[in-house]
């Protein structure tokens, strides 16, 4: 019997500006594609991710992940 999976997978990550600062830190922002085949982003820094939704297209989702991860400093 096959279930639905909800298990995300990660398509690109980016070091946050924190993370890059301090070569300590290993925060990133990811880029992930849910079960449903959209695109939600997970920040390891700040926390932020799903409250941002989901986004179909993954050039945009990466997009947003990268220009987050340049000015996160969680
Ligand atoms: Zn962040």
């Amino acid at each position: 019997m096959t279930t639905m999976t909800t298990v995300a997978t990660e398509i690109a990550h980016f070091r946050t500006l924190a993370s890059r600062l301090t070569g300590t830190a290993l925060t990133y922002t990811r880029v992930v594609r849910t079960g449903a085949g959209q695109y939600e982003i997970e920040c390891s820094g700040c926390g932020q991710g799903h409250r941002e939704g989901t986004v179909p297209f993954q050039s945009d989702a990466t997009d947003a992940a990268r220009t987050h991860a340049n000015g996160c400093l969680a």
